[in-house]
Order: C-alpha cells, then sequence, then structure tokens
C-alpha cells in the first residue's frame, strides 16, 4: 500500500510510478523533504516560480488579504486586489492593451482566448471560424486548449473529439520560409479567425526556440490577412525569455495575451487573458447575446490577485531586471563551456539553445540508443539523486531556474550536467 494512498497524479503513469518525494517546505529554490533533502528546483515547479518558494513578501501581502477577503463573487461585485492587478498588468503588458479577463489557470486563460477571437468574429457579422496553430505547440488540457495543441500520443484517446484546426510547421531555425507559405496558403481560404502560438519558447513540445523576426514575419502576415493572433505567454511571460515578456521582444503585437503561471510569483492558480479595446468592442453592444458568457466560481480570487499584486512589486523592484540578465549570461557562458560535447563524431547533446533564462539541449545518445523512454527516466533519476530537480521533455533536458537562484546553486546545476555529459561521453567511447 502506498502512501500517498487517494491520490491520482498528474501526467503520471500510475503503476510503476516510484513513490513520489514528499515536500514539507521551500525556501528560495530549495525544496526540504520530510527525509531531510534540500532539493534545487532547477524547473521553478512547473514553470510556475520565479521569486522562490515561501517568500515573505508575498506571504505578508497572503496574510493582509486574507484578513480583508478571501473571496467575493465577481459579477455585479467587484474588489481592489482584481482593479489593481488588472490596470496594471495591461499596463505591463504594452500600449494597445486594455482589457483583462480572468480565469483559474493557463489553459482556461487559452479557453477565453480562444472564445474571444471566434465569438469577435461572430459578433461582427464575419464567417471566420477556423483556427490555425504550430506543430509541436501546447496550450494545456481542456479540451479547447488541447484541440489547439500537438496531435500526440498524450491527446490520442480523445483526437475525434477535438475540434479541427489547422496546424503549420513552426518559424523553426531554417524553417521560416515554409511556415509563412503554410500560413499564406491558410489564410487566403479567408476562414481564419486567429493563430495562436506560443511566442519565441514552445515549452511543452521540447523547449524549440525561433527567433523574435521569425514570429515578427507571422503576425505581420496574419494582420494583413485579418487574422486574430493570440500569444500564449503562459510559461514565456514573466521575464523567462529575458524581458517582461516574449512580446517585447518584437516590432509587431499580438491582439491577445495569454498569462497565468509566473503571475502569482508561482504561489497560486491565477489565469488572465489580456486583449486589445478593438476585441473589447466587438462585445461592447446592446445586444445582450453578444456578451462574453464564460467565467469561473473562483474569477479572480482576491488571495490570488492580491499575490500576483505583490509578485509584480517585487519584479518591478531596482535590480530585479539585473538578477534575470544574470542568470543569461551565466547559461550562456556555461553553453560556451557545452559546446565541446556537441561537436565530433563523440558528440553527446545537438541543438543547444538558449532564450534568456531558459537553457535546453538534446541529449544525443538517445537517439543512437535508440532507448528515448528509458533515456528519460535515466536523465530525470541522474538529477534527482544529486539533489538537483530538472525534468527532461524526452530527452531534452533544460534549465528554468526561478529568478532567486544563487550563482553557487547554478554552478551545482551545471556541474551535474558536465558530470553527465562526460558519463555518457565515456559509455559512447566504449560502444
Ligand atoms: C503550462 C501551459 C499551459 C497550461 O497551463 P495550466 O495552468 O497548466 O493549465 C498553457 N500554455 C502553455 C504555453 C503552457 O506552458
Amino acid at each position: 500500500m502506498r502512501a500517498d494512498g487517494p491520490v491520482w497524479y498528474p501526467f503520471t503513469s500510475m503503476l510503476h510510478a516510484p513513490e513520489p518525494l514528499h515536500v514539507v517546505s521551500g525556501k528560495g529554490a530549495l525544496l526540504h523533504t520530510a527525509d531531510g533533502r534540500s532539493i534545487i528546483d532547477a524547473i521553478s515547479s512547473w514553470w510556475t516560480n520565479i521569486h522562490g518558494h515561501a517568500h515573505p513578501y508575498l506571504q505578508q501581502k497572503l496574510h493582509e488579504q486574507y484578513g480583508q477577503l478571501e473571496h467575493v463573487i465577481f459579477a455585479g461585485f467587484t474588489h481592489t486586489p482584481a482593479l489593481r492587478i488588472a490596470s496594471r498588468l495591461t499596463e505591463w503588458c504594452g500600449p494597445g492593451f486594455t482589457k483583462l479577463f480572468f480565469s483559474d489557470n493557463g489553459s482556461t486563460a487559452v479557453e477565453v482566448a480562444l472564445k474571444m477571437t471566434l465569438q469577435y468574429h461572430s459578433n461582427t457579422g464575419s464567417k471566420r471560424h477556423r483556427i490555425v496553430a504550430f506543430e509541436h505547440s501546447y496550450h494545456g488540457d481542456t479540451f479547447g486548449s488541447m484541440s489547439v495543441s500537438a496531435r500526440d500520443a498524450f491527446t490520442a484517446a480523445f483526437h475525434d473529439k477535438l475540434f479541427d484546426v489547422t496546424f503549420v510547421s513552426p518559424p523553426l531555425p531554417g524553417q521560416e520560409l515554409k511556415c509563412l507559405q503554410q500560413l499564406t496558403q491558410a489564410f487566403e481560404q479567408q476562414d481564419v479567425a486567429a493563430i495562436i502560438f506560443e511566442p519565441l519558447i514552445m515549452g511543452a513540445g521540447g523547449m524549440l526556440m525561433y527567433t523574435p523576426e521569425a514570429l515578427d514575419a507571422v503576425i505581420s502576415l496574419a494582420h494583413q490577412h485579418q487574422v486574430l493572433c493570440i500569444a500564449d505567454e503562459v510559461m514565456t511571460g514573466f521575464y523567462r525569455t529575458g524581458k517582461a515578456l516574449a512580446i517585447h521582444h518584437l516590432e509587431h503585437q499580438p491582439d491577445i495575451i495569454c498569462l497565468s503561471k509566473g503571475i502569482t510569483g508561482g504561489s497560486m492558480a491565477l489565469g488572465a487573458t489580456v486583449c486589445t479595446e478593438a476585441i473589447f468592442n466587438a462585445f461592447y453592444t446592446e445586444d445582450k447575446l453578444k456578451a462574453l458568457y464564460h467565467g469561473h466560481s473562483y474569477t479572480a480570487n482576491p488571495l490570488a490577485c492580491a499575490l500576483a499584486n505583490a509578485s509584480l512589486d517585487l519584479c518591478l523592484q531596482p535590480g530585479f531586471q539585473a538578477s534575470i540578465d544574470r542568470i543569461a549570461d551565466k547559461h550562456h557562458q556555461f553553453a560556451a563551456k557545452l559546446t565541446s560535447y556537441g561537436t565530433g563524431s563523440e558528440a553527446v547533446l545537438t541543438n543547444l539553445r538558449q532564450c534568456g533564462t531558459v537553457l535546453a539541449f538534446d541529449i544525443k545518445a538517445a537517439e543512437k540508443t535508440g532507448y528515448f523512454n528509458s533515456m528519460r527516466d535515466r536523465l530525470y533519476q541522474y538529477f534527482i539523486d544529486r539533489d538537483i530537480l530538472l525534468r527532461p521533455l524526452g530527452n531534452t533536458l533544460y534549465i528554468m531556474p526561478p529568478y532567486c537562484i544563487s550563482d553557487t546553486m547554478l554552478e551545482m546545476i551545471y556541474s551535474g550536467i558536465l558530470s553527465l555529459c562526460q558519463e555518457l561521453k565515456t559509455e559512447a567511447s566504449k560502444t
């Protein structure tokens, strides 16, 4: 009998799942377990954490808010934490973003964005109803967000229930023209309502990266064809790419931005869909049937909104951007050390890539030996045994730390990776 009894874990094949590590507390980039281990959270607890665990300022703000108001219906009623974070975040997103719709997580932020674009066209009497998305994309696990995500093994059981989407090649380096050609073909049908994309880094699809120039070309082409653009910044948002948002690297701006994960600093579930005045105006009419009929019981939960405000306070403090740049620089220097493992006939890694605070590469040995799955598990175990939480996507290893992580801890992660590379190299030379 397992100690975790009735709990059914996410993304886990339960039969042979090892007993999970029992975390009793966290501090900064560290997770402390019941059996006395301290583990470096090198993936920010599924890409959510930005200021570190159990941050005293977030704790204080949560405590204060609970003493005032923990929750209230968000229709016909409103409250200061929601008003405040909505006006601060829309401004933070950039010029043109004027409205924010609250929901509960990344998947619901995407659902709301899809509904906004589809209903925008229906409200304005256009016949556009088709969504375009990139191959290898991931936008969430609800049915709408699954529909716009890559059709892969994880969604296979539901494929006949997912709505029809046009998938095109993402504009990865070397594939930019192919992407634009496929988009042109799709847009010429004149039925496309919107395109959804993960800007600059495609996370769950394998930390695939592409350039701002490539995305600028996509957005510009979409806008020439009256196609709305949804930037799913659920993972890339809140400084992962080096700037506040990935779209801040661009000349052309999307019409809708989906935010979640880092929005509360990684402390509570909250989703937000930010849009332009033009989108909002299509719903701002005498016709009641043209309203956006979507909402959740915990919409704009005051505790979550207070934490989002507190997290944003920390992001706007002097020195915060410097901590982002520091991590990006450290990664860059480490990448230079890794290149020797990625060249020549003895190469053990490939596709070394970096965008801001995210560093990724693929383990080549996995392709050679063909034991893809056991390699993933082996990599995970290798680092956990060294008290480092890295959670590879197949044979893709990546680092995505909380920004409070010290240089010393970064060095510990790097040296773990170097010894792995050395081990793989030794193995390869024996076979
Ligand atoms: C994680 C993620 C989602 C889904 O967010 P949840 O909060 O897990 O529902 C959506 N889009 C992207 C790009 C993500 O990385």
